[in-house]
């Protein structure tokens, strides 16, 4: 059975509508595969989708209850359930103050319907133990009118045209104070240099010592190491600045192949310490930078992996650990036939 059909057979398993493009549940490490599933089951919103984490595929289950003071007790409730880990084997459970997260992997084989079906009847069952259901209601303001389900940033809701407004509002003020604020250029350059000269250095000694001697060469880790030596280097920078913004992920570029580049130049000295049986000398490693561009394209792999360390490099800015933060909310209504349309908010929200 394909993910499509799947999906189409979960909706009408649960009561619920198959919404093929959204991306709730989507993250940095984790995609959703064709949409999710969303419903109003015995009072509370629930949402269903498949998952892929690299190659480990994955079932998510939200089930949404009006916010709470506090965190439900349902992570033990559930675990403590008779039959409750029976279903799919192990489960990762995260209750929140106004939902709770079940979620497991599977290989192979998606998920049984039914059995699906019965694992969420047992969640809401245990919910209503501990949290309201929904009332027809807006959830933010409790007053006006709220029958139709809301995704906010993709999770299903209960929002009132004039709450959608003022929450658009209240975020895009966030946003603008968190772009007006001072950010410190100077001493982002400094701790970006300090980061990439203790990385790349790094980089450069280790590699020499695991493979320089002995001759081995393995491109995959020379051809990927430039994400963990963004890492630290995005750290500092942003840190330093005070905030994430557009000139920091171009000085994270820049240094990031810097420091990789560093890295690679002490990894060619001691190749060719290796090679000519000489001592280590700055004179060398000086000759070594007049010549990198003779050994970056040395041969085919050499060549990948210096593309590869331009690609990771430019990608950085769509990195966890260096992406800009998102305030302004997505509103959208589900539409019956699983499309999904804006509400009004989006239209007239300040840009
Ligand atoms: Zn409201």
């Amino acid at each position: 059975m394909n993910v499509a059909t799947y999906m189409s057979q979960l909706a009408q398993q649960v009561g619920g509508i198959y919404v093929p493009k959204c991306t709730t549940f989507k993250s940095h490490y984790q995609s959703t595969m064709k949409g999710a599933v969303f419903g109003a089951y015995k009072g509370y919103l629930v949402a269903l989708a498949l998952t892929q984490a690299g190659r480990t595929s994955g079932f998510v289950m939200l089930v949404r209850y009006p916010k709470a003071p506090i965190v439900p007790p349902l992570q033990e409730a559930l675990k403590n359930r008779p039959g409750f880990s029976s279903f799919f084997g192990k489960k990762a459970v995260k209750a929140a103050v106004d939902g709770v997260s079940i979620s497991w992997t599977y290989v192979m084989t998606k998920p049984k319907l039914e059995e699906i079906a019965s694992l969420l009847d047992a969640v809401v069952e245990e919910v209503s133990k501990v949290a309201q259901p929904f009332s027809g209601k807006c959830e933010d303001c409790g007053a006006a009118e709220a029958r139709e389900i809301t995704l906010m940033n993709g999770i299903p809701g209960y929002h009132c045209p004039a709450c959608q407004m003022r929450t658009a509002e209240e975020k895009q003020r966030e946003a603008d104070e968190y772009r007006s604020k001072d950010a410190n250029y100077f001493l982002g350059v400094i701790a970006g240099l300090v980061a990439a000269a203790i990385t790349g250095s790094a980089w450069g000694w280790l590699i020499s010592l695991m493979e320089a001697d002995s001759g081995k060469w393995s491109p995959k880790l020379h051809a990927v190491i430039a994400f963990a030596v963004s890492i630290p280097i995005c750290w500092l920078i942003f840190k330093a600045i005070g905030k994430r913004d557009r000139v920091g992920q171009v000085l994270a570029i820049v240094l990031t192949l810097a420091a990789k580049w560093w890295g690679d130049t002490i990894y060619f000295t001691h190749v060719v310490m290796h090679v000519q049986d000489v001592a280590f000398s700055w004179q060398l490693v000086g000759s070594v930078v007049r010549h990198f561009w003779d050994y970056k394209f040395f041969d085919g792999g050499y060549t990948f992996v210096t593309i590869c360390d331009i690609v990771i490099s430019a990608a950085i800015p769509w990195m966890p650990w260096a992406s800009l933060p998102k305030f302004v909310p997505v509103f959208q209504n589900i539409n019956p036939d699983g499309s999904l349309s804006q509400t009004l908010t989006q239209g007239t929200a300040p840009r």
